[in-house]
């Protein structure tokens, strides 16, 4: 089946958007996009200079008042329109997000695009309910209310592994609220953010609210970090990068939202379900190829289910189907790049020394950055595989004997992003679900995520929420706004100032 279009004509104006018009960056480097299933290059582009940065900036600053300005149910007309284009263009932004990621075009088309105009459509109604305490005379003689308002123009950075999804993740809580963004994607994958923001001009979401900036991290991304002109930086990315950009961000008292990296842990108590555990796991660590900071990547199984939970793991990862992501019959697909792939690869063949390979362990021969589904065990657990993230299809399987083992040992690595407890003991769960120390803990699943339900970390993880209406309350502040209700001059609390009663 043909799928696509030409992405170099697509793109032909450039990869930065500013202003709601494509144009090429400035910065004098190029770089090539390239499809990580082939090796091939699909488009080249002048990558963003500081120079473009500011003029991004400009144009949303530029842009502010106006969206500011905008009823919450203006911004919500024009949201629902977004997601209503963004339905009409489903078809080319799955085919962009599998060719510069290697993704599934059955995962692109299934979840990646499906979940991105859910959460475009949630957040148009959730523009219209921004909510704060109850107006009221709290001292007796004033009347007090609260403002809820935009914190102004948004400076984001996003990375490769779910180009659309963070696009959107970023982009929809910051404009429901009112403010403009400027968004840098990552290098390696800028082609679905354009789309999402050139959607967005065709919705009439005005130019310049939505502006993209296509350029590396030291330059591009600092920059905006760094800018007098932007009022917050959400980040989501590594925990390394997020603790530079928390760095460059505090020299300006910028408000900071961070998603960083993750290392889940799978819990499995003795009473599982076991085909549901081993099924679990399999689709837990191997979504987008494991290059999910909610990916199961940690599973300790308790020893009694612990042998049969290996062999069901080992052998239903040798039934999935790695290729072509644009044939339908593909499960898993590359991973986005070679470099990355030789860095899984590198941290695999370190393993080797102190841990068991069960299954995979290699890339297969092609041309693209192919890794197989890798399981290994007898690591001990201060061991880089099962401390550092690898993100990429590696699952590490530990045992342990009791319930406090279980959760001590899911509790320790220094990430918190996301975890699951297998069971069907109902107090076995509610313990899990207390104890674990993550922003996110499934019962029985693994990754699920819905627009409703905020998404943020624990611990190294990061703070702040994306989605739900928690992620609004990061894109905006408060204004406590208090009237004189008596219109007496002299007031009884001035004697603790100046004179007697
Ligand atoms: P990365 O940290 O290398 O890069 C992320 C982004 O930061 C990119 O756009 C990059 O260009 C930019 N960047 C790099 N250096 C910078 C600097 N000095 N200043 C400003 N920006 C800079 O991450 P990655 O390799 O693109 O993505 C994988 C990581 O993202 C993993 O650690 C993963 O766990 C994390 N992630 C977290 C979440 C979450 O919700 N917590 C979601 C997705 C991915």
């Amino acid at each position: 089946m043909k799928h696509g279009f030409d992405i170099a004509e697509r793109f032909a104006g450039g990869a930065q958007y500013i202003a709601g018009e494509l144009r090429p960056g400035t910065s004098g480097a190029r770089h090539r996009v390239v499809a990580p299933a082939s090796g091939e290059a699909v488009y080249e582009y002048e990558l963003a200079g500081p120079a473009d940065v500011d003029a991004a900036v400009a144009a949303a600053k530029a842009a502010l008042p106006g969206w500011a300005g905008a009823t919450p149910g203006e911004r919500s007309d024009a949201m629902h329109r977004f997601a209503a284009v963004l339905a009409e263009h489903a078809g080319d932004l799955a085919y962009a997000e599998s060719l510069q990621c290697g993704k599934p075009l059955k995962l692109t088309t299934e979840f990646d695009v499906p979940g991105t105009i859910d959460n475009t459509a949630f957040f148009a109604g959730a523009a219209r309910h921004l909510e704060g305490k109850a107006a009221g005379e709290y001292s007796g003689d004033h009347t007090s209310y609260v403002r809820r308002e935009p914190v102004g123009v948004v400076g984001s950075i996003a990375p490769w592994n779910y180009p659309l999804q963070m696009a959107a993740w970023k982009i929809l809580p910051a404009v429901a609220a009112g403010n403009t963004i400027v968004l840098k994607p990552a290098e390696l994958t800028p082609l679905t953010s354009l789309m999402f923001a050139q959607a967005a001009t065709e919705a009439g979401i005005p130019a310049g609210v939505i502006n993209i900036v296509n350029g590396t991290g030291k330059v591009a991304g600092e920059h905006l970090v760094g800018h007098p002109d932007v009022a917050m930086t959400s980040f989501t990315g590594s925990t390394v990068v997020g603790k530079r950009v928390a760095e460059v961000a505090t020299a300006t008292v910028k408000r900071l939202h961070l998603e960083l990296g993750g290392k889940a842990p799978f819990v499995v108590f003795d009473d599982a379900d076991l085909e549901a555990a081993v099924h679990g796991a399999v689709a837990g660590s191997l979504i987008n190829t494991g290059q999910d900071c909610t990916a199961a990547t940690r599973a300790y199984v308790q020893r009694p289910l612990y042998d049969a939970f290996v062999a069901g793991v080992a052998e239903l990862m040798a039934t999935v189907r790695v290729g072509d992501p644009f044939d339908a019959k593909t499960d898993l697909g590359p991973l986005v790049s070679h470099v990355h792939r030789d860095r899984v690869a590198a941290i695999v063949g370190r393993a080797r020394a102190y841990a068991t390979v069960v299954t995979g362990g290699e890339a297969p021969d092609s041309p693209g950055a192919y890794y197989l589904p890798t399981v290994i065990t007898g690591a001990a657990q201060d061991s880089e595989i099962v401390q550092a993230e690898i993100f990429g299809p590696v699952l590490v399987v530990l045992p342990f004997e009791t319930d406090d083992e279980g959760l001590a040992l899911a509790n320790d690595t220094p990430y918190g992003l996301a975890a699951s407890a297998w069971t069907r003991d109902v107090y076995r769960a509610g313990r899990a679900t207390r104890e674990i120390q993550a922003g996110c803990v499934w019962v029985n699943d693994h990754i699920p995520i819905i627009s409703e339900m905020p998404h943020g970390g624990y611990k190294a993880s990061g703070y702040g929420k994306d989605m739900s209406a928690y992620s609004l309350d990061e894109y905006t502040q408060v204004k406590h706004v208090m009237y004189d209700n008596t219109a007496i001059a002299r007031k009884d609390w001035h004697r603790t100032v100046f004179g007697d009663r």
